[in-house]
């Protein structure tokens, strides 16, 4: 007989960016993210006062990672920019990669930035009440491009894993959120990306060959 697991009920806070009966929680620091800004010596300067802030955090219900099943959750992302770019997510791809994700606004504003293994770019904004569909096989970033914490309910299938290093071996993603000058937000291309290779893109896509196999 398969397992039988509990129905629950979470209560999602918008304002506080809290689920109620999560199971974990985990949280990224202003200093964890080095690396991960073009204006290195801008982020050298906010990290002497920012360092220890708490500048995204998740809370989740994962019942188990078995197949089939869900692992959903609340993220909230203070607002902010280092030099000219919206904070970001450190964003990653799905370990299996073939697995979706659904991103629902709860408050503020911003984006999904996403990139293909190939280096195809889509940006969906996200307000409040936005569901954004991450389909299989992109890679995903949130940009608080607002005033305002930016606070999300996401959900993904339980057995998904992350792989969160394949930005940083492209040199970060093709394109960064940088401010407009207007008020809103623009991409600017990111020199230090470099295209991925056929055996790494096939990779990227679940299916390993010769070279790739490990
Ligand atoms: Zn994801």
């Amino acid at each position: 007989m398969p397992q039988l697991f509990e129905p629950i009920g979470c209560v999602v806070d918008p304002e506080t960016g809290t689920l109620s009966n999560a199971t974990g929680a985990y949280q990224k620091r202003f200093g964890d993210l080095a690396g991960l800004y073009a204006d290195e010596a801008a982020f050298a300067a906010m990290a002497g006062d920012l360092g220890d802030t708490v500048v995204y955090e998740v809370m989740e219900f994962r019942p188990n990672e078995r197949a089939g099943d869900l692992i959903f959750g609340v993220t909230r992302m203070q607002p902010g920019k280092v030099g000219s770019e919206y904070f970001v997510t450190r964003g990653h791809i799905h370990r299996q990669s073939d697995r979706p994700e659904i991103y629902y606004g709860q408050k503020g504003r911003g984006l999904m930035l996403m990139e293909s293994p190939e280096g195809e770019i889509r940006i969906v904004e996200i307000g409040v009440q936005t569901v954004c569909y991450v389909p299989p096989y992109w890679i995903h970033r949130s940009v608080n491009t607002g005033s305002e914490d930016l606070v999300m309910l996401f959900c993904y299938p339980a057995d998904s894993g992350q792989d969160y290093d394949c930005i940083a071996r492209a040199g970060g993603m093709r394109v960064r959120v940088v401010d407009d000058g207007k008020g809103g937000w623009t991409t600017v291309d990111n020199p230090g990306w470099r295209p991925r290779d056929a055996a790494t893109v096939a990779a990227l896509y679940g299916q390993p060959n010769k070279e790739n196999r490990t």
